[in-house]
């Protein structure tokens, strides 16, 4: 089996203590890919994912963004900064950006702005973008919709969890759908539904660790070798071989992300 973790945020200090364990747990698992979401932390600092990145060849993609929680605290010069290292040989998205309005931790127009920002920033580079939405879609599909993203290097939406209607919407856009441990919880009967309805070869799978650990590990720290639980959760619903999913997902996810 090869997973690819397509959503990780490893540079945290959740990881400070144990991260050579923990990606070694991910090998263990068949996760031979991941992508680092390397995010604007304070001013002047996006993490150490490049770092990672470098200590493990082959191992790890790597993506540089602004979370839309951060986007109205980020200086003049780190969007500079940005530009910069969105524009690395060996990062191979930009992201996560996108809209959040149920914590509004930045005012709405000021993440609408990030957004496109972000979007215009990868068509420059000819790269993809992760996408991050949390009850935004009508401004999401409008942002999404006016980029051009379908016929650029398009994007995936990360973690998504709305319903096959609202999926069909972003499969229309040319982008894929990134399923998290949220599929494995015993309510998320919709998202199962979608799950069901979206074509393998447009769904990737991640973990978003540390973030959202799927049963029997919810509400513990999350990390890339538990990929394998939504791989065998997806294969589940769709009757099919979990193998089938590994190996179709790390595909689509090499090939969106240009991973090698
Ligand atoms: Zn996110
Ligand atoms: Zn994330």
């Amino acid at each position: 089996v090869t997973l690819c973790d397509s959503h990780a945020h490893l540079d945290g200090s959740e990881f400070a203590e144990d991260r050579d364990q923990v990606i070694a747990r991910a090998r263990a698992a068949g996760v031979e890919r991941m992508l680092l979401i390397g995010l604007w932390r304070k001013p002047g600092d996006f993490g150490n994912s490049l770092q990672i990145q470098e200590s493990h060849p082959g191992l790890f993609g790597v993506t540089f963004g602004v979370h839309p929680h951060d986007c109205a605290q980020v200086p003049p010069e780190d969007w500079e900064r940005l530009s910069e290292l969105a524009a690395g040989t060996t990062v191979n998205a930009v992201g996560e950006t996108g809209l959040d309005y149920h914590y509004d931790h930045s005012p709405r127009d000021v993440q609408r702005h990030s957004f496109e920002r972000q979007l215009a920033l990868a068509a420059e580079l000819g790269k993809p973008v992760s996408v991050h939405l949390r009850e935004a879609q009508a401004d999401s599909l409008a942002i999404l919709t006016a980029s051009g993203i379908g016929r650029g290097p398009g994007g995936v939406i990360h973690c998504f969890s709305g319903d096959a209607n609202v999926a069909d919407r972003y499969l229309d856009l040319g982008l894929y759908l990134s399923i998290s441990g949220i599929v494995t919880f015993r309510n998320a009967t919709t998202l199962q539904d979608a799950v069901r309805h979206i074509p393998l070869d447009r769904l990737l799978i991640e973990t978003d660790a540390p973030f959202l650990a799927p049963i029997p590990f919810r509400g513990k720290r999350n990390e890339p070798a538990h990929v394998k639980l939504v791989a065998e959760k997806i294969a589940e619903l769709k009757g099919i071989p979990a193998d089938e999913v590994a190996a179709t997902t790390t595909r689509n996810a090499e090939r969106l992300f240009q991973l090698r």
